[in-house]
């Protein structure tokens, strides 16, 4: 969360970042991490009164375009995880950008528990560990 803050702020804060690890509710000493999934058929996109969400036909990327946003927070409603959140000194709405491509909490983290791989690859896996 820190790395994502100052990569894209150049601070380091709990709060402004794309990226949220939360404690399971379900588990004791188990984390979830909360982030955009770059869906095949984003919400936030459809959503978006201003056009300002695009999702890119080769790599899938979903981003905001800051330039066209008005603010008025339609996308975070209807983000199934509520990726995208409000600046309120900016007054806009920012959300997971994969740094561009080359996601900083993945490089970063210590324990390789964040990985950034293709759709299917990650389907399997999931499979694999039984995740719910
Ligand atoms: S912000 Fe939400 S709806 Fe939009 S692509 Fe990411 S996970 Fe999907
Ligand atoms: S807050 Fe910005 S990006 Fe989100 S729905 Fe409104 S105009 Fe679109």
């Amino acid at each position: 969360m820190e790395v994502c803050s100052y990569w894209h702020f150049g601070i380091c804060s709990l709060e402004k970042n794309h990226i949220k690890i939360l404690e399971d509710p379900k588990k004791k000493a188990a984390f979830i991490g909360i982030h955009c999934a770059h869906c095949d058929t984003p919400l936030c996109m459809a959503s978006c009164p201003a056009e300002a969400i695009k999702k890119d036909e080769k790599t899938g990327m979903v981003t905001i375009d800051n330039l066209k946003c008005i603010g008025c927070r339609t996308c975070i409603v209807a983000c199934p995880v509520s990726n995208p959140w409000y600046d309120e000194v900016r007054k806009t709405v920012y959300k997971c950008d994969l740094c561009g491509g080359d996601p900083q909490c993945v490089k970063f983290c210590p324990t390789a528990a964040i990985q950034y791989i293709p759709r299917e690859k990650a389907r399997e896996l999931v499979k694999l560990l039984g995740v719910k």
